[in-house]
């Protein structure tokens, strides 16, 4: 790849110069919110819910992005013509600033925002064909009460123990459970089971994000004649489910054949599975906002 640019605070700085300072308190106390966007073909997808979740989890923290949801979308737009990139992978990251030791944000005049786009480190077909095999971890989601899941914050520790916990058990996804010990999701994905026609994924009040992806699938989903529950579950139902997936912006859709050594379905990926990552690979170029007129699109591309 080319020289790589970075979107840092109204300008445009390369990667390797691409640096904050240690005052700022994204980096001292995790304050701050962010997102994970992908762009496919030239075509950002679902910008509009990505925008609408990351000012939604700033208000909840109290942090005035001193942008609109429309200057954000240009400099999303800049950033990937700036790095000429069709396909792609967008951090954009809004902390809550320099400021000092103390916790307080009052001393942190002004946000720093960042957007990283680079291209997407695909995941290997070969898990799509396999699936994955996971555990449940020991770490359990934080409670809506206390930070609340919805909002996507800079502190990713509890998601960070979880990836931790599911390495040490030598597989690269988990499933966390909420302190009730219902089935939250994922490290960084929202969890499906699929009984029948029936689909069914853990409303948000159990303490998952609400997911983009999740909120797509349910939809194609829908369209195609299946039956979506949001619905608290147990282990027990992942377990003895005909299907399990996973579901976020950097894996899509991805089949779970293992989970605590039990054997889902027949073990390998289901035709849900199947059948929904398909339509979703045909549905994200249609669903997004467009980055290249037609003529630019030729020169990039
Ligand atoms: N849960 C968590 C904790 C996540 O970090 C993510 C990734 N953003 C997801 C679920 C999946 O959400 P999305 O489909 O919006 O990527």
């Amino acid at each position: 790849m080319s020289e790589q640019w970075i979107y840092l605070n109204e300008q445009f700085v390369k990667k390797e110069e691409a640096k904050i300072s240690v005052y700022d308190h994204g980096f001292l106390y995790g304050d701050g919110v962010f997102e994970g966007i992908r762009v496919y073909d030239g075509n950002v997808y679902r910008l509009d819910e990505h925008l609408d979740r990351l000012y939604n989890s700033a208000k909840a923290i109290l942090l005035n992005i001193p942008h609109s949801k429309h200057e954000m979308t240009e400099i999303i737009i800049e950033t990937l013509k700036k790095n000429l990139l069709t396909n792609a992978y967008i951090r954009l990251v809004v902390s809550r600033g320099v400021g000092n030791l103390g916790l307080d944000p009052k001393s942190c005049p002004k946000p720093q925002i960042i957007v990283i786009a680079e291209e997407l480190t695909l995941f290997p077909k070969e898990l799509y064909k396999s699936g994955l095999e996971i555990v449940t971890v020991a770490t359990r989601r934080n409670r809506p009460d206390v930070l609340s899941p919805k909002v996507k914050s800079l502190n990713y520790l509890n998601n960070i123990l979880v990836k931790i916990e599911a390495s040490l058990a030598g597989v690269s996804e988990a499933l966390m459970l909420n302190s009730e010990g219902y089935v939250a999701e994922g490290s960084a994905d929202n969890v499906f089971i699929v009984n029948g026609n029936v689909l069914r994924t853990p409303p948000g009040y159990i303490g998952a994000l609400e997911g983009i992806t999740r909120a797509a699938i349910m939809e194609i989903a829908e369209s195609l004649g299946y039956v979506v529950k949001e619905e608290p579950f147990t282990r027990h139902d992942v377990y003895v489910a005909d299907e399990v997936f996973l579901t976020g912006t950097a894996a899509e859709v991805i089949a779970v054949v293992k989970v605590d050594g039990r054997i889902i379905g027949d073990g390998k990926p289901g035709n849900v599975t199947n059948d929904l990552l398909e339509q979703f690979r045909e549905h994200v170029v249609k669903d997004g906002v467009k980055v290249y007129s037609r003529d630019e699109q030729t020169q990039v591309g």
